[in-house]
């Protein structure tokens, strides 16, 4: 049907060509000089008129001169009953000589055929379109099996990634440079022997850099690189996700050797067996698929499957089994070391202001990861360039920092006179008790500028990274948490919902310490409960009791002990240093935002004189 409508319309077009070439062929002679009938016919009663010639509806006439015009005669009307009508002199006309010529041309053939032409061609123009319509989702519903696969070709120079964009992460490259290795050089590992792994597993928590490193390895190795996401496996159509990954395992085998890397493998790789419903179905049989695509190839394929995720807790065991991801790569948020170098590389297609210290933002930024830091610098030079400068300076870093950890300034959001001297006898109690206490981290910040969804905060940075804390760290915590609430009563002898925050926190990691850490004295070493995720719902947890009664109320009793100590600790604290307490508010109201330099002045002065 779509080759008859093609035919159609050629032969239309030669019809049209051959039309136009008759008309040229044609053409009619060019006349300028034009008469009314009545001249013409006073001409020929005078006998001034050679001959006669009619093309259509004109009348070309040679004059006894030799010279031409032309006449325009009604199209219903002969020439011989027009020259009656006119009453010519007959004795003259037959002097005359007459011609009479039918037109050929493509006025007359359109003018003959448009009629039906018209009509048809709308027709088939009709038709076509919905052809080509149906055809279009036709081969779009095809398209639903295959793979939807992002390929990044080594010959991509723009988008390729190396190791050298990737900062920190030592460990990791170092496995991962033995992948490069057996990409570009299958032959030395085979020889001896080796089994190459054919699936690595990259672990760790979002912004860590997985999808990063992975495509370094693939700019590394120089091979074809296949990028596809756990979830696009899986769609609405049942079947999809098992034929897809059938289709991009068939196409990476094709194009070996090179990487296929399944970002957020945990979309897929759930456990097996705990939903519900046909979508975890479809879910299971893609992840079947994969398994046994992966045991499909064998040693001598070069084709490397990568994976990244974040919860590896929730992986299918048979995806950790030997010969499918069997290495496991962890990375973990960046040290200071690794987060100055990540700044490097950030920094490079940024220009910075000469007093910019990368050192000392890696110093203030503990538990970014590496997409906050490069947000981060992206914020900073967005701020820059808001101000108009041509290099990003040391100011604007520092602003970004605590717009990356709490949302962005919001100095519109003006507090009433009462409700600002809440905050600041509430921050200057978190601030206080914060520097008070031995096991705290330094006050960096106190502000009483709203920011996000708080209307002010105290910020306190470790000077070193930390990988664990201390009981003595919590509770310590947990009377800072609690400071700004006590001051508050002791202030206003009444409290705001500005404390609910730090409420929710307090129990939150009461409830921890407790239950999760063992850092009880009357309950002893052990765990409480039993945390599980409902995997068909995604997020939601359950937690099973594996306790008694009488423990669940012992619990109680013990978290009601830390928060009561806590306020009490809170208390002392704000009691003996009651005049700082002040010291610090007053500043807050008069300046709004500290800098660590400035709050700690006020300890080391003598109090200064309250007016
Ligand atoms: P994920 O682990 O969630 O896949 P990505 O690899 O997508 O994280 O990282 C997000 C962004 O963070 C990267 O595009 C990169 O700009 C930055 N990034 C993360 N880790 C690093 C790192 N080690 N070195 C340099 N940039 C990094
Ligand atoms: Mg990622
Ligand atoms: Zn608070």
């Amino acid at each position: 049907m779509k080759n008859l409508a093609k035919n159609f319309l050629l032969v239309f077009l030669i019809f049209l060509v051959i039309a136009s070439l008759f008309s040229f062929s044609l053409s009619l002679p060019q006349v300028q000089v034009t008469l009314d009938i009545t001249s013409m016919v006073d001409k020929i009663n005078a006998g001034k008129v050679k001959s006669l010639k009619v093309i259509n509806d004109k009348i070309f006439v040679t004059l006894a001169n030799d010279s031409q015009a032309q006449v325009q005669k009604e199209p219903a009307e002969s020439l011989s009953e027009l020259l009656n009508n006119y009453a010519v002199d007959k004795e003259k006309l037959k002097q005359i000589k007459i011609e009479v010529e039918q037109d050929s041309s493509l006025d007359f053939w359109l003018a003959a055929l448009l009629p039906f032409l018209i009509p048809f061609l709308l027709i088939a123009g009709f038709i076509y379109f919905m052809m080509r319509q149906v055809q279009g989702a036709n081969s779009r519903a095809l398209m639903f099996g295959q793979s939807r696969a992002r390929e990044v070709t080594p010959q991509d120079r723009q988008n390729k990634v190396t190791f050298k964009d990737v900062a920190g992460v030592k460990e990791a490259k170092a496995e991962l440079v033995e992948v490069v290795d057996f990409l570009k050089n299958p032959k030395k590992f085979i020889n001896l022997g080796a089994r190459i792994p054919k699936g690595v597993l990259l672990v760790g928590p979002p912004g860590t850099g997985k999808t990063l490193l992975a495509r370094a390895v693939a700019g590394e190795a120089n091979v074809q690189f296949f990028n596809i996401s756990g979830s696009e496996f899986v769609e609405m159509f049942v079947g999809v996700g098992a034929s897809r990954v059938r289709d991009l395992f068939r196409k990476a085998k094709r194009s070996a050797p090179c990487i296929v890397f399944i970002d957020e493998l945990d979309a897929v790789g759930r456990q097996r067996g705990a939903g519900l419903g046909g979508s975890n179905d479809e879910r299971e049989q893609t992840l079947n698929q994969i398994l046994v695509e992966m045991d499909g190839f064998d040693v001598n394929t070069n084709v490397i499957v990568m994976a990244a995720t974040n919860r590896p807790d929730i992986l299918d065991i048979a995806l950790l089994r030997p010969g499918r991801f069997d290495r496991r790569i962890i990375l973990d948020a960046p040290n200071i070391e690794d987060r100055e170098g990540i700044l490097k590389v950030h920094a490079r297609k940024k220009p910075l202001a000469p007093d910019v210290n990368l050192r000392r933002i890696a110093e203030r930024t503990p538990g970014f990861t590496g997409a906050d830091l490069n947000n981060l610098l992206n914020e900073a030079a967005i701020l820059a360039a808001r101000r108009d400068k041509n290099k990003v300076e040391m100011a604007e870093i520092l602003e970004s920092i605590e717009k990356v950890i709490l949302g962005p300034e919001r100095k519109s959001h003006i507090l009433g006179e009462r409700e600002k001297k809440i905050t600041a006898y509430h921050e200057a109690g978190h601030a206080l008790v914060a520097h008070k206490l031995l096991h705290t981290d330094p006050v960096q910040k106190v502000s009483i500028v709203s920011r996000g969804q708080v209307a002010g905060y105290t910020l306190k940075m470790p000077i070193e990274d930390k990988y664990f804390q201390t009981k003595s760290e919590f509770i310590d915590e947990l009377a800072v948490l609690l400071a700004g609430y006590t001051s508050e009563k002791e202030i206003f002898g009444d409290i705001s919902t500005g404390a609910a925050n730090d409420l929710k926190e307090v129990t939150r990691l009461a409830r921890r310490l407790i239950m999760e850490y063992g850092m009880s004295d009357v309950l002893g070493p052990r765990t409480f409960g039993k945390r599980e995720e409902l995997i068909f719902l995604g997020r939601e947890i359950t937690e099973q009791r594996d306790y008694s009664e009488k423990v669940a109320e012992q619990i109680d009793k013990e978290i009601a002990k830390l928060v009561d100590n806590a306020v009490k600790t809170a208390k002392a604290v704000i009691k003996e240093y009651f005049s700082k307490l002040e010291e610090i508010a007053n500043l807050l109201l008069q300046k709004e935002t500290l800098e660590r330099e400035e709050f700690e002045a006020i300890f080391k002065s003598s109090p200064a004189p309250v007016s």
